[in-house]
């Protein structure tokens, strides 16, 4: 398989003013394409790995040959993780969840008002690059944070929600100020498709 970069489903000024045209332009066609780059470079002429899907490649860490699973951590995790952050951002979204995930975070996390302030603290609070993110973990919703391009699927954990924390993901519109950039995100939430992951995760 040869992994690409998904085209954007909106317009790269569609998250304007909360995430602004020309990061999303540096970060979708040069920072995710060239995690693309380097996976595709890792997996050619790996006859057995190749065909893989990402999901599968990820899930399975352990079982990709040792001179290449950083590679496709890293890179493998990267592509993923872009993939579905562009996916859980959408434009004239966010506000506050519905339906079953809603329900969810009321039971699991404590509300929606607690589940923000845990999710922007867990962006916050990692240290360097990462993600924080929403999961489903045993049926239930849990918060959680991933250094460089971890993904909680390495941990058998299903992400339903996503926030790049890398600087390249904010830095042009809030410089060092992470903590407004994780507050600006929640305008941008597409809770549709976060419903959609969780009732996928809760099969
Ligand atoms: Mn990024």
């Amino acid at each position: 398989m040869v992994f690409e970069v998904p085209k954007l489903k909106y317009d790269y000024n569609a998250l304007e003013p909360y995430i602004d045209e020309q990061t999303m332009r540096i970060h979708h066609d040069k920072h995710h394409q060239a995690y693309v780059d380097k996976l595709n470079a890792a997996l050619d002429g790996n006859t057995e790995f190749r065909h893989k899907s990402i999901e599968a490649l990820l899930s399975n860490l352990n079982v990709v040959p040792e001179s290449i699973r950083t590679a496709v951590r890293n890179h493998g995790g990267g592509h993923y993780n872009h993939s579905l952050f562009w996916e859980m951002m959408a434009p004239n979204a966010g506000g506050k969840p519905a339906g079953d995930v809603a329900a969810a975070i009321e039971n699991d996390l404590g509300g929606f008002d607690a589940f923000k302030e845990k999710f922007k603290a867990s962006g916050l609070n990692q240290f360097g690059s990462g993600w924080a993110w929403l999961v489903v973990n045993k049926g239930k919703l849990e918060v959680a944070a991933t250094p460089n391009q971890d993904n909680p699927i390495s941990q058998g954990k299903v992400p339903i929600l996503g926030v790049d924390v890398w600087e390249h993901a904010y830095y042009l519109r809030y410089q060092n100020k992470r903590a407004d950039y994780l507050e600006q995100f929640f305008n941008v939430i597409n809770w549709a498709k976060v419903e959609g992951l969780y009732k996928k995760g809760m099969q």
